[in-house]
């Protein structure tokens, strides 16, 4: 076929203020660094950039594992690495679900043959560990707690150390979800007990999409190494994936590595160590208690109670009478503003505005409000 007239030229993207559920606003930083020449990706230069990933991902972690690397892919490809490993047909995991994320987490039970014992909230609120103790009363044989830390689609926050606590006393492996606090709530795998541990660069920390953080303890490394069964996918088995990963010996070829966004994750977490997680955190709080007193302001209210709310996420109700894609488009034409519109049981019924990584900033906070008075009226 031919290039259909007039000719397709290079793509100049509109500069935006992204304030939505992820992509976060990326820094010129992070853009200067995935420009740097591509080399190979068995290159000893680019596995001792690789090495220093991990440690600054074992900080961002706050865990000592030692298998903690970004997967190549999005976060949800670091979803399913964590449950075609550790579930195997006929396991039965309990699944909380308060959200959109909780419901593909009991999709990738299934799809890998286990059971999944659900524990559901309503979407806004954090999951329930009274629930949790409910259904491991009920069910000891579960084998793995697998919850969503930050649920995106509603901003509600869930207490991860005391529902990890719970899943300990039972002997059951904890799968958590953490791309949406990574980095912008405290996340600490180790304190907590987490087992497997997912989250994704295009949130709290503020990379481009396309690479998911992991983390797997000794424990799940065991759980993996005794199975039965093997692991139904190739790309996410982590027996093959160690080979190229684990830095033990030579590295030999899984997959070719996606150099130029490794650099950019390298230099988003090098600009989170720089910054230090405790001023991360703090900054994710003060931009939220900002936006809050604006939004509030405006007369809008959160969907999420004071107390569960997550600061990178904020979601409101708008007023009856506004078209919510149109008010959407408003931003976007005339503010350049993008913010996220409601998701599953909460569209058409929600704003999501996001406060992820460097778009937790003063300047932003000031964009949306200016822009969301303006279309409010
Ligand atoms: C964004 C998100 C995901 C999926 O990440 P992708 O990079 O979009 O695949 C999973 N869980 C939560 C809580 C998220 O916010």
């Amino acid at each position: 076929m031919s290039i259909p007239a007039p000719a397709i030229a290079s793509f100049q993207p509109p500069r935006r203020t992204l304030m939505g559920p992820g992509p976060s606003d990326v820094p010129r930083r992070i853009l200067d660094a995935m420009v740097r020449p591509t080399i190979g990706h068995l290159d000893p230069a680019f596995t001792d950039m690789m090495e220093q990933t991990k440690t600054l991902l074992r900080y961002a972690f706050q865990t000592e594992n030692k298998l903690t690397f970004p997967v190549s892919g999005p976060g949800s490809v670091g979803m399913e690495t964590c449950f075609v490993n550790l579930v195997e047909p006929g396991d039965k995991v309990i699944v909380c679900v308060n959200g959109v994320f909780g419901g593909r987490m009991v999709e990738n039970v299934k799809r890998c043959g286990g059971v999944a014992v659900l524990v559901e909230d309503p979407w806004g609120r954090a999951v329930d560990a009274d629930k949790v103790a409910a259904a491991f009363a009920a069910h000891p044989d579960a084998k793995i707690l697998a919850f969503v830390h930050a649920e995106t689609s509603t901003g509600a926050q869930s207490d991860a150390a005391a529902l990890a606590a719970i899943a300990k006393r039972h002997g059951a492996l904890v799968l958590l979800d953490c791309v949406t606090s990574l980095g912008g709530t405290p996340v600490l795998l180790d304190q907590w007990g987490i087992d497997a541990a997912y989250s994704g660069s295009q949130k709290c920390l503020s990379c481009t999409p396309g690479l998911s953080p992991v983390s797997f303890s000794e424990a799940a490394i065991r759980r993996v190494r005794a199975r039965k069964t093997p692991v139904q996918s190739w790309f996410m088995d982590l027996n093959l994936v160690l080979g190229y990963w684990s830095g033990e010996g030579k590295r030999t070829y899984h997959h070719t590595a996606p150099i130029n966004p490794l650099y950019g994750l390298h230099e988003a977490l090098v600009m989170l160590a720089e910054e230090g997680l405790e001023a991360a955190w703090a900054r994710h709080r003060a931009m939220h208690e900002a936006l809050k007193a604006g939004l509030e302001e405006l007369g809008l209210s959160f969907v999420v109670p004071e107390g569960e709310r997550l600061p990178q996420l904020n979601s409101v109700t708008f007023p009856a009478g506004i078209d919510d894609a149109a008010a959407r488009g408003h931003l976007l034409n005339d503010f350049n503003l993008e913010i996220g519109a409601g998701l599953g049981v909460l569209a058409g019924k929600i704003w999501r505005i996001g406060l992820m990584g460097a778009s937790a900033r003063r300047e932003n906070v000031d964009i949306c409000l200016r822009a969301l008075r303006a279309v409010l009226g």
